[in-house]
């Protein structure tokens, strides 16, 4: 037997260290929340996407009665960006949450079924996507979301 460990480096901000795009996308997230369809958790996230033209594209989560019908903030936004922008890389994507009246002070990650999404946009443009995990406390920033999916199944595995 032998074991494999992973590492995953996460440098955390605060929104002072961040650039000025950074903060621009962050904003655009927290932003984003203020328009989420949430009435069953009322858990408001806001995602948005930086395009390589330096567009940005922002969703949020819908909800739906049929909770499996709905979807997250960072698919909506990605989807979008996709829909809208096909030829456009994704150089990043910010995420931020409201919930109980406040922004949160952990912070907010990506679910694994988004982590894939965007590992697609990641592989699709042979380019990493940079994640800001936003909380009032600090942001979590990683350079490439497969940082966030060790061991994924991606493209290549189809070949
Ligand atoms: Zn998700």
């Amino acid at each position: 037997m032998r074991e494999i460990n992973l590492t995953t480096k996460i440098a955390v901000y605060l929104l002072e260290e961040c650039s000025e795009m950074e903060k621009k996308l962050i904003d655009a997230a927290k932003s984003a929340t203020t328009k989420a369809y949430a009435p069953y958790s009322g858990f408001r996230v806001g995602a948005a996407i930086l395009l390589e033209n330096g567009e940005i594209v922002v969703g949020n989560n819908q909800e739906n009665a049929a909770y499996p019908s709905g979807l997250c903030a960072e698919r909506t936004a990605l989807f979008f960006a996709n829909a809208t922008h096909p030829d456009q890389k994704v150089e990043a994507v910010a995420v931020a949450a409201w919930h109980n009246g406040t922004f949160t002070h952990d912070v907010i990650t990506p679910c694994g079924a988004c982590r894939q999404v965007l590992l697609e946009a990641e592989n699709r443009f042979q380019s990493p996507v940079k994640v800001l995990m936003y909380s009032e406390d600090g942001i979590y920033v990683v350079t490439a979301i497969k940082d966030l999916l060790p061991l994924s199944f991606g493209d290549e595995m189809l070949k």
